[in-house]
Parts: structure tokens; sequence; C-alpha cells
């Protein structure tokens, strides 16, 4: 029982027809990859690079990145790592970038937004990843881009930090965050790489609802079928160019709602890695076309009330 359990945490998650699903890890430090690894993850499919920016007084330096990073990727040996540029404002402050409360607010310069804005910031993180990509498989993942131009402004400026430190081409993938991707998604699958879905903040800026709220905030499910509408046109969109989806928000590790996603077609899973196991059993217990119908059938409800009470498949 105990080895079954064993060869079952290293197996791939596969449906009972035979279709596979990628599950992943969100980590933060270089500690999570080596439990990534334990838990069966398959790889990395966020790193949230801002928390080497919190709760400090100057912004780490080049090399303090580049080891970081490093160690991160050579950590996971040879399995795929996706690196978030950091995502600083809404709910992660910071002191020494002299933001206002405004700008930092979650309609502020928050992501993408103010590495377009201060582009020092960005762009040592940048030389910071493409010389750690060197030792490991990176992805780079940008977040709050809310339009193709966005895009196209950040890998305008990754490719001038590659040329600059004569790094690898590496594929560039965007987070799908703001309603705004979504609606120009088929733009936006023309020029970059992957899609990796936020739901945490796809659910607050669809629904107009504050994550961090204390009275609304449990009003931001991510079941409600807003969203999972929302991820069914992204994830279509992609995959008419030939590009892959994975979702790194909340709703990946929710046992029914790692179900209702991988009936919605995306490629991949991730989530904390504590959770990878169980995410894993969810999809083997479950054919393609059980989880379809699960998909189909919570699109149709019209609150996430009525999505939860659906039972997952078991
Ligand atoms: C998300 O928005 O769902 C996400 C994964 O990013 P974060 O929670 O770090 O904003
Ligand atoms: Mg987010």
């Amino acid at each position: 029982q105990r080895e079954r359990a064993w060869s079952q945490r290293y197996s791939p998650a596969l449906t009972t027809d035979g279709h596979r699903f990628e599950v992943v890890a969100n980590i933060a430090k270089v500690e999570e990859a080596t439990s990534a690894l334990k838990a069966g993850a398959e790889g990395v499919g966020l790193v949230r690079t801002e928390f080497l920016f919190l709760d400090r007084e100057h912004a780490p330096s080049e090399e303090e990145q580049f080891e970081c990073y490093k160690a991160m990727v050579q950590a996971l040996e040879g399995l795929p790592m996706v690196l978030r540029t950091i995502d600083i404002g809404g709910d992660k402050p910071v002191d020494y970038l002299g933001l206002s409360e405004h700008d930092l607010s979650f309609l502020g310069l928050r992501g993408i937004r103010l590495g377009l804005a201060r582009p020092d910031i960005i762009r040592t993180q940048l030389r910071a990843v493409y010389r750690a990509a060197a030792f490991g498989p990176i992805k780079l993942l940008f977040p709050m881009i809310a339009t193709p131009n966005d895009f196209r402004r950040i890998r305008q400026i990754a490719e001038s930090v590659r040329q600059e430190v004569d790094g690898p081409q590496l594929d560039l993938g965007v987070m799908i965050e703001v309603p705004a991707a979504v609606v120009m998604a088929p733009e936006i699958a023309k020029v970059a790489d992957f899609f990796s879905v936020g739901t945490n903040d796809l659910t607050q800026y669809a629904l107009a609802v504050d994550r961090t709220h204390p009275l609304l905030a449990k009003r931001a499910d991510s079941l409600h079928p807003v969203v999972l509408r929302l991820i069914s046109t992204a994830t279509k969109a992609a995959h008419a160019e030939g590009k892959w989806v994975g979702v790194c928000g909340g709703l990946a590790a929710d046992p029914l709602g790692a179900q209702i996603l991988a009936g919605l077609g995306v490629d991949e899973l991730s989530m904390p890695p504590a959770l990878i196991p169980a995410v894993k059993e969810k999809i083997r217990k479950a054919s393609l076309t059980d989880l379809q119908a699960l998909a189909t059938r919570a699109m149709a409800q019209d609150d996430a009330v009525a999505v939860r009470l659906i039972p997952p498949v078991v």
C-alpha cells in the first residue's frame, strides 16, 4: 500500500482514458523547490519572485537574484521552471521603491506596469534570470498584462537584456489575470509562447471584488461561472494558436476546481507543493469526458454557490 502511494506520487496525472495533465508547483523560496520535487511536482509553474523584494530596505542586487534563481532551477534537476517577474503592488507593498498608496492599489502600478515605469528594476531582474537560465530550463512569465501592447513592450525589454548578457532564448508567457487580456486573448496568443491563468486576480477584477476586503473577499470565489467562462475563452484562444495554458491561481488547488479546469481543457495545474498528491488523485479518478461534462455543467450555473453544489467526479 505504502509503495503504491509512493509510486503514484511520482507518476503523472492521467485520466482513466489516458489524457495527461501536468501538475506543477507554486514556489517562492529555494527550499520550496525541494519540497515540490518531494511532493511529485513535474516542475514549477510559478515562482513568485516578489518575495525576494519584500520585508527589506533595498532591492536585491543582480548577483543576489542570480544566485537565488540559479539555486532554484538547479534544485529542480532538469524539470522546467516558470519564473514570474516581480508582481509588487496590490497586496504586496514595498517601501523602498517610493511608491504612493495610489501607485500600490490593485488598479495601480502593479506587476508589469511597475516594470515598464521603472525599467531599472525589471532590467536588473531580467539580467539575473537570463544568466540563471544557463543552469536549467527557465520560462519567463509576466504579471498584469492587459493588452498585446503591454506584452510587446516587455518582450522588447527582455530581448534587449538577453542580448546584453548573451543569454539563451526563453519562452515568454503572459499571466491571464486581467479581464481585458481575456478579451484580447486571440491577439495575445499570437505573440506570447504560453498563458498562465491567475484565478485570484482574474476573479477580483472580473467580479469587481477586492480580494483582501474583509467582508467582500468571500464573494471573490473563483468557482464563479464568470471566471470559468473567462478561462474557457482564454484556453480556446491559446489552443487556436497552438499555445499551452496553465493555471497558477488558487482554483487549481481546489479539488473541484482542478477537475473543472481539466474539463475546460487547460494543460497544466500549478499549486502549493502540499496539495499536489490530492489533485493528481482527483484527475486519476475521472475520464476526460466526465471532466468535460462537469465543466460544461459548472459554466451553466449562475453563481459560485450553485457550482459548489455540483458533486466532483469520484
Ligand atoms: C493570481 O492572481 O491568481 C496569481 C497566481 O498571482 P498572485 O496570487 O501572486 O497575484
Ligand atoms: Mg495575480
